[in-house]
């Protein structure tokens, strides 16, 4: 494309951590290939929606707002509507009849097709759909291009074969495959130089990096992995995110007790309370191993930041189930739940269940649910007041005047007030109080 015709570019990203990488390797592709970007839907050519399949809700959303650009289209000509991410893989061409104005439908392992695609529409006003796997294509970070000079995340592997009842990502992210270890130190390493100070390595199920690349002669675990990263130079921080609760062995929590640039934080979804509802949900494990997997990392690892993931509703849920789940979250008093009502998915085991919960229900048990959820984040925040936490300043906080933000180790947001920092500084903060679950405190010297 000629300079001269640059097309503005309006994109929407829905979902994941996965989904934010995504979108910025697009925009750095869009970037290159002369395409520019706005924040304003009626000056751009093209909108793109980077979606997530994980619930309905996130879907309901991408329909309502494609219903709404049918209008928008005819108001210039060669405007272009693209769908990227998981429900381009769920769809595919069945988008194009809900959303006929649909140009392009493309989905995580084309991506470096988007130009050409956006291009080809523009002119010939034919659509596209571009949804197969490519077991070899992993998004890599731009180092030239990073929306956070700070902060990047890396794709280490993508898919999934664990294949619960509730989850469409095996349909929509295809089965596990590991990238090579060496392409994601090179990257790590590239990001370092560029001054990046923290990483998040990135899979649906980290932990069980590595078994597919057994196959191709190389043995490498994901503490193996974990342990290689945090000892880039100039990496300060590593987290990483997701982590299936069966395949936490012993040796991570070990490299995480014992790298001191892994980040006390974990995200261990245990999704309910209930091993009835574990085992109709395919997880593989039951609540005594999750416990125990629990009661090893809060014995290895000082301070460490916990959260989780929990369905309410699932088919078949009762209310001594639900009572399992609320007893498990009293146990453990996780710093943050992300909590959900469970909503069917197309091809999944558990949308054919036909012992579905109604809607008042799962809201009920919804609501008491987060209630406890909340009281346990705050009492949570409470234990950090008079602590110094190490900040990793994202920049200034738009609701403080004078204030920055930033995250500590254990991730939580930190207010404080000060002058001429920069994104990407480290500072002490001494912790006075907290509101919700944000920290507010004092820069120490
Ligand atoms: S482990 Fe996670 S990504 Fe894989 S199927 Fe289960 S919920 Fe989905």
């Amino acid at each position: 494309m000629n300079p001269t015709t640059e097309k503005k570019v309006f994109m929407e990203t829905f979902g994941c951590q996965s989904n934010v990488l995504e979108s910025d390797h697009v925009s750095s592709l869009l970037v290159k290939d002369h395409f520019s970007f706005t924040n304003e839907i009626n000056d751009a050519d093209v909108i793109l929606f980077n979606t997530c399949s994980i619930r309905a809700h996130a879907e309901d959303k991408v329909f309502s707002r494609l219903g709404q650009l049918g209008e928008w289209k005819k108001q210039k000509e060669g405007r272009v509507v693209g769908v990227m991410g998981c429900m381009a893989t769920s769809y595919k061409d069945q988008l194009l009849e809900r959303a006929p104005h649909l140009d392009m439908v493309v989905g995580p392992d084309q991506y470096l097709k988007v130009p050409q695609v956006i291009r080809e529409a523009s002119q010939t006003g034919k659509s596209q759909v571009l949804a197969d796997f490519d077991p070899i294509y992993f998004p890599e970070n731009d180092v030239n291009r990073l929306s956070q000079p700070h902060k990047a995340f890396i794709e280490i592997m993508k898919g999934c074969d664990k294949f619960c009842t509730f989850c469409v990502v095996p349909f929509t992210r295809g089965r596990e495959i590991s990238r090579p270890s060496e392409d994601i130190v090179f990257e790590t390493q590239k990001l370092a130089q560029a001054g990046v100070k923290e990483v998040m390595l990135l899979g649906q199920n980290v932990n069980s990096y590595g078994l597919g690349l057994k196959s191709r002669g190389k043995t490498i675990t994901f503490s193996e992995l974990l342990r290689e990263v945090a000892r880039v130079k100039g990496i300060e921080r590593v987290r990483f995110m997701t982590s299936h609760p069966l395949d936490l062995p012993d040796d991570l929590v070990e490299v995480m007790a014992s790298e001191s640039s892994v980040c006390e934080s974990i995200h261990l979804p245990v999704q309910c309370g209930s091993d009835r509802i574990l085992k109709r949900m395919s997880r593989k494990y039951t609540v005594e191993h999750y416990l125990e997997r629990v009661q090893k990392l809060r014995s290895s690892i000082k301070d460490l930041f916990m959260t989780t993931d929990l369905i309410v509703g699932f088919p078949g849920e009762t209310d001594e189930d639900f009572q399992g789940t609320m007893d498990l979250l009293e146990q453990i008093r996780y710093d943050a739940v992300y909590s959900f009502k469970y909503s069917p998915r197309i091809g999944t085991v558990a949308a054919r269940m036909l012992d579905q919960v109604p809607e008042e229900v799962k809201d009920e048990r919804l609501a008491r649910l987060n209630e406890l959820a909340w009281k346990h984040a705050a009492q949570a925040c409470e234990t950090r007041l008079g602590k110094v936490e190490e900040v990793l300043v994202d920049g200034p906080a738009d609701k403080t005047p004078g204030g920055f933000y930033g995250k500590s180790r254990q991730n939580r947001t930190v207010v404080f007030l000060g002058d001429g920092y920069r994104t990407g500084d480290m500072v002490k903060v001494k912790i006075d109080r907290h509101k919700v679950a944000n920290l507010y405190g004092t820069v120490q010297s």
